[in-house]
Parts: C-alpha cells; structure tokens; sequence
C-alpha cells in the first residue's frame, strides 16, 4: 500500500489508547507516533514514502539494502520494535503500544499485496493472507479505499477527543 494509507491507518492505533487510560492532551500526539511507526518498515525501500520525506537521507544508513519486504516486515523484528518503542515511555503511557500496533500494522496490510511479505524471515518464503488472485496491488481501489476508511475512523477519533460525539463504549 501507499505510504499516505500506511500512516493514515498506523494513526489509527492511538484508539488503543481510549482502552486504556483517560484522555489527556498528549491524545492528539498520539495518532502522529502510529502513523510514523507505521511508515518504518519501508525503510527498506528507497521509493518509500519514509525516504522521500527524509529526501534520501536515510538511505545513509544503507537500511535500504535490506531486501524489501523481508527483516523489516517480518515476526523477528517485532520483539526489538516492542523493546525500542519502551523510548518513548516519558511521552505517555500508551506511546509503546501505540508504535508497536502502528508498527505491526504495516506487515499486515502488506501481507495483502500479490507480493507477499517474508513473515518468517530468515526464511526466504513469502507469505499472503489471501490467494493471490484476491491480493490487491498497491495505488489500487482498495488503497483507496483502506486510506477513506483510514480517514473517516481518524476523524471520529478526534470527534470522540473533542466529545463532538460521545462513544460510551470507549469513554466509560
Ligand atoms: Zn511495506
């Protein structure tokens, strides 16, 4: 998917945070270290969205020799973004969990495109959720598609901070 659906829907991890504590101001930084974490993985990519805001500056870490869609988008890397995401602790409480599910949810949406993803990296295999015939490519209608949803739940959860709406069911 387009690095615009990956941070809109990576934003969308800071819903977790409703679960959890009562909202506060750093509510509406929350959605901002989803969407960051969520554009991560493409670090191995130098077309990604994440190289180009950087203007090809991360490329001097070489991470972009990585192949794609492999390391970085695997189960093994999770543990390690789990234990750096423990960083951004003395920002709130929730921060953690907001960049690991942020995170996380980039492999997921990949595992939907025909190319796969390698989940179990090392190993070389790459996995889909669907058939193949089913996977959708990136920059297609379900991008499109997935990136409107990504915005309509984003606007909703900025209606529920600002109490424009009252969902019962995450503010009890
Ligand atoms: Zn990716």
């Amino acid at each position: 998917m387009t690095g615009k659906t990956h941070f809109v829907l990576g934003a969308n991890a800071a819903w977790a945070a409703y679960l959890i504590v009562p909202k506060d101001m750093w509510f509406l930084l929350l959605p901002l270290i989803g969407g960051i974490a969520a554009l991560l993985p493409d670090l191995d990519n130098r077309h990604a969205t994440v190289h180009q805001w950087t203007k090809g500056l991360l490329r001097l870490l070489l991470i972009d020799r990585v192949r794609h869609r492999s390391l970085f988008h695997s189960l093994i890397i999770i543990p390690l973004v789990m234990l750096g995401s423990a960083l951004l602790l003395p920002i709130h409480v929730t921060a953690p969990l907001i960049f690991t599910l942020g995170y996380m949810s980039h492999p997921f949406i990949d595992g939907f495109n025909p190319q796969g993803c390698e989940f179990l990296y090392p190993s070389k295999k790459n996995y889909m959720f669907l058939p193949r015939f089913l996977c959708v490519d990136t920059g297609g209608w379900v991008d499109s598609g997935l990136f409107g949803l990504g915005i309509l739940f984003f606007a909703v959860y900025f209606a529920v901070f600002f109490e424009l709406i009252n969902v019962s069911l995450v503010l009890s």
